[in-house]
């Protein structure tokens, strides 16, 4: 595997959620789950730091995932704390629903993904982002943002949207520049134990009301603190005030077979078709062994953070609105181009 620089391990922690997603593919049938023993996490953790170590792989981020980790604070802390130990850099994704539950460490976060796909109750409610009747709250949302961002001054609030049959005619870019965030991932719904998926106009009706790079582009990244330390350590330096792309764009072709994923028993696991396939378990194989159970595509591992996927998906919303010509056969590219 020729994977340079940064890994990025999704660790689906657990199954248990709040919410009830009608799209919800976090299922693993129920098995034990390895975060409630200290000792297995310290297992697993210790397992995948070693393997990419030992390739000269320094920067390594474990990405905590459910189901919602969030529920369950105290585990997820020994989680956080073993991957801190293993020097790990920790990411959490979340439901949002219980963001404050995070705060007493958010020191040791370095990003946050938020999944919202609707800032409608009513659509929350057909999606299935519910929990007794109770769907999300755009200004608790924004001042459990504003608490993170106190607690940890340089964490990054990353956003994501699954889009499907039910939220595709919303706009969400004009509330969502008001949280100021630093990446907003657009997904679509793929199709999963007999569900279609979303349609293509249903998609690209989503880019087309929602690509505005413009009113993202309004977050100036913050300069690096300290850029000598940041070239040192061999990490990208942002630009102070130049603008950043904040919206991406995964469609289902990029979302297979292209993640790191750990299953809650502690298993490397792909989603290729529609099942998962497993490996044996972190707490007992290696980390390689394990890796030859499994089918992955490093190659669109690598290419997960390149952009060109989005500029791939906005072009095709291009043509299917007729946006932009696309008949290139008017073009001769033999014609000399004089000055004038
Ligand atoms: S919030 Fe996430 S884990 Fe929970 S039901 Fe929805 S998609 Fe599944």
């Amino acid at each position: 595997m020729n994977i340079k620089k940064f890994v990025v391990i999704n660790w689906h922690i657990t199954e248990a959620c709040n919410y009830h997603c009608e799209f919800c593919f976090a299922k693993w049938n129920k098995p034990v789950e390895i975060w409630s023993n200290p000792d297995n996490v310290q297992k697993v953790l210790s397992n995948i730091s070693q393997h990419f170590r030992s390739q000269g792989i320094f920067r390594i981020r474990l990405n905590i995932v459910g189901g919602e980790p969030i529920m369950s604070p105290e585990r997820l802390w020994n989680v956080v704390e073993a991957a801190y130990n293993n020097e790990m850099e920790i990411s959490i994704i979340t439901n949002g629903s219980h963001l404050e539950n995070i705060r007493p460490f958010a020191h040791l976060i370095s990003q946050v993904g938020i999944s919202i796909d609707s800032l409608d109750h009513e659509t929350n409610m057909k999606i299935g982002r519910e929990c007794g009747g109770k769907t999300i709250c755009f200004d608790a949302l924004r001042q459990k943002i504003e608490d993170l961002r106190k607690a940890n001054p340089d964490i990054k609030i990353k956003l994501n949207t699954v889009v499907s049959k039910h939220n595709f005619n919303e706009v969400l870019v004009e509330r969502f520049a008001e949280l100021h965030i630093d990446k907003w991932k657009i997904l679509r719904q793929r199709p999963f134990n007999g569900n279609s998926g979303v349609s293509d106009y249903q998609f690209y009706a989503f880019l087309r009301n929602n690509f505005n790079e413009n009113l993202m582009q309004a977050n100036v990244p913050k300069p690096h603190k300290d850029l000598l330390a940041a070239f040192i350590a061999c990490e990208d330096i942002e630009k102070p005030n130049e603008p950043q792309q904040v919206i991406f764009v995964e469609d289902n072709d990029a979302m297979t077979e292209s993640y790191l994923m750990v299953s809650p028993n502690g298993r490397l696991f792909q989603n290729g078709s529609d099942e998962y396939t497993y490996s044996r378990p972190l707490t007992e194989v290696s980390f390689a062994n394990a890796l030859s159970d499994i089918k992955f595509d490093s190659k669109k591992f690598e290419s997960r953070y390149a952009s060109w996927p989005t500029q791939n998906a906005v072009n095709e919303m291009e043509y299917f609105f007729h946006l932009v010509e696309d008949n290139y056969d008017d073009f001769d590219c033999f014609t000399e181009l004089s000055d004038d």
